[in-house]
């Protein structure tokens, strides 16, 4: 089973919510949200911004917004060391 990283993860958010993603994949998505935290919020925000907009396009994700969110995430691992 290959794991998956945060970064992966945030590239892979929009094709989990199409049900885009092969089995394998989702089962790494799924499993790393469980055992992270950050990600578990952030793919908990997206559901709710899904729900609110009634869908999602690529443009509702800008690059601004990941550069952000994976500083986040390191933020959130220095404050655990
Ligand atoms: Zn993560």
């Amino acid at each position: 089973m290959r794991e998956m990283t945060c970064k992966q993860l945030v590239e892979l958010v929009t094709a989990y919510f199409e049900n885009a993603l092969p089995t394998d994949e989702r089962a790494a998505f799924d499993r790393h949200v469980g055992a992270c935290p950050g990600c578990a919020t952030y793919v908990e925000q997206m559901r709710q911004t899904i729900a609110l907009v009634g869908g999602l396009r690529e443009d509702d994700i800008s690059p601004d917004a990941e550069r952000n969110l994976l500083q986040a995430f390191r933020g959130w691992k220095d404050d655990q060391r």
